[in-house]
């Protein structure tokens, strides 16, 4: 942090920043592919793709690559993201729910891998594979219905979520394997139980069910025709501390226990963490514009609000965090001798509700100060909402050097003339003209 002031990336012109360790990143991809190679047979392929969504950054992407990792995407943004950092189109899958007949044509064209979400999307796949054999490995998405997690809005393995064929309706598992024994190009079955809130052993049961599926599938087809499994993503992150929990370890163990099949060898995998591999690589370092007080409670307006922590604002008990305060130098700010303040942590968006913390006991914060809104490497840089026309922040990488810091420009701050020019300001007659 003291670095970050010091190398002038946050101050009175720059207000709010995003930075993220690259030593914590290379390292939590490190730790992910360790977890595995260490419960699957030798030689399995295993292909670890991160989700784009959690962080759209072009160099964050390239640097995942660089730790042999892939991309997992959603829309035709993530995709061209993806290329943009050099991301082979052997290691992206493409998986959103509502793919266009174009996007699929993209993508088989391209030869990425994508899992159909329904039958729908299935029967558009059947014309396009009968006019063009593709080289992009196909699955199917299931829905395992094994329940949801503490965060409804992130549970996906629901009764009824939106994801999916709803494996345990009526008739829908023999219309499953009915549908791979149609279709020799479809290789792959596809499950992710949920995000944050998910608990390791219900993240298990969805993959169990898949992995239990496709055993039903190829038995009946007399084949090994699913050769892949792509078991999702959504290891939970820890927000309360710096520990790191679960790990990925402690998932790929239970996995080694609940369903040691799927590991010996005879399928590949693909696994989609997005959340997990970044969030506590990253920090948002906010100044403290004002500190001012209402109603005897003492509150510190900040430039880090909804238009950055928008989860975190609109849904404040499912996405608490942990607010580190700081001097206007950037050192730790210790408690003062009256002990510490409860107090509001407000950001800069003009409603009531703009609050990254309430009521929280900290150092009491003045005018200057800077917080840090930690764990904040998933989501918060790739989610920007834009209220009150605020602009995306700068994001910066670290390491160490020497026995300094050096940033390195992730992204640059947007600029006021950007947002005029992504808000029609080049059809400002457009209305007054009809
Ligand atoms: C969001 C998403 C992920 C990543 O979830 P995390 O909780 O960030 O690990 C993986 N797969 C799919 C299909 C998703 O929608």
């Amino acid at each position: 942090m003291r670095a970050a002031v010091e190398q002038g990336l946050i101050g009175p012109e720059q207000p709010v920043v995003g930075l993220l360790d690259v030593t914590g990143i290379r390292a939590a991809a490190a730790e992910l592919r360790a977890a595995f190679d260490e419960v699957v047979a030798p030689g399995t392929p295993v292909l670890h793709a991160f989700a784009v969504k959690a962080a759209s950054l072009v160099p964050v992407l390239r640097l995942l690559t660089d730790e042999g990792l892939g991309c997992e995407v959603a829309s035709p943004g993530e995709l061209a993201l993806a290329r943009a950092a050099g991301t082979d189109t052997d290691r992206i899958v493409l998986d959103s729910p509502a793919k266009t007949p174009a996007e699929l044509r993209e993508a088989l064209d391209l030869g990425i891998a994508l899992n159909a979400d329904n039958p729908q999307e299935l029967a558009r796949l059947d014309a396009l594979v009968a006019g063009t054999p593709t080289r992009s490995p196909l699955g199917l998405r299931v829905n395992p219905q094994v329940g949801g997690g503490s965060i409804g809005a992130l549970s996906t393995a629901t009764e009824t979520s939106k994801f999916g064929v709803a494996l345990r309706d009526v008739g829908a598992r023999d219309w499953v394997v009915r549908a791979f024994a149609e279709r020799p190009w479809l290789t792959r079955l596809h499950a992710h139980v949920g995000s944050q809130g998910c608990p390791l052993d219900l993240m298990a049961a969805g993959v169990q069910a898949a992995y239990e599926l496709a055993e039903e599938i190829n038995e009946t087809i007399g084949r090994r025709q699913i050769d892949t499994l792509d078991i999702g993503g959504g290891l939970p992150v820890n927000f309360t501390s710096d520990e790191v929990t679960p790990s990925y370890r402690e998932y790929t163990q239970l996995l080694k226990t609940t369903v040691p099949g799927l590991l010996d060898g005879r399928y590949g995998l693909v696994t989609e963490f997005g959340r997990s591999l970044l969030a506590k690589s990253g920090v948002v370092l906010a100044r403290v514009e004002y500190a001012k007080s209402a109603g005897g409670r003492p509150i510190a307006v900040t430039h880090a609000g909804a238009q950055l922590a928008t989860r975190t604002v609109f849904a404040p008990t499912a996405w608490p965090l942990r607010i580190a305060p700081y001097d206007a130098d950037g050192r730790p700010k210790p408690t003062g001798p009256a002990g510490p303040v409860t107090q509001d942590i407000a950001g800069p968006c003009c409603f009531a509700g703009d609050l990254v913390a309430e009521n929280r006991a900290l150092p009491e914060l003045t005018a200057g100060d800077l917080v840090g809104l930690l764990d904040t490497g998933a989501y918060y840089f790739s989610n920007h909402f834009a209220y009150n026309s605020l602009p995306r922040p700068g994001v910066y990488g670290f390491a160490p050097d020497g026995d300094g810091i050096r940033f390195a420009e992730v992204r640059k701050p947007q600029t006021v003339a950007e947002i005029v020019a992504e808000s029609g300001g080049a059809e400002a007659e457009g209305l007054t003209a009809l």
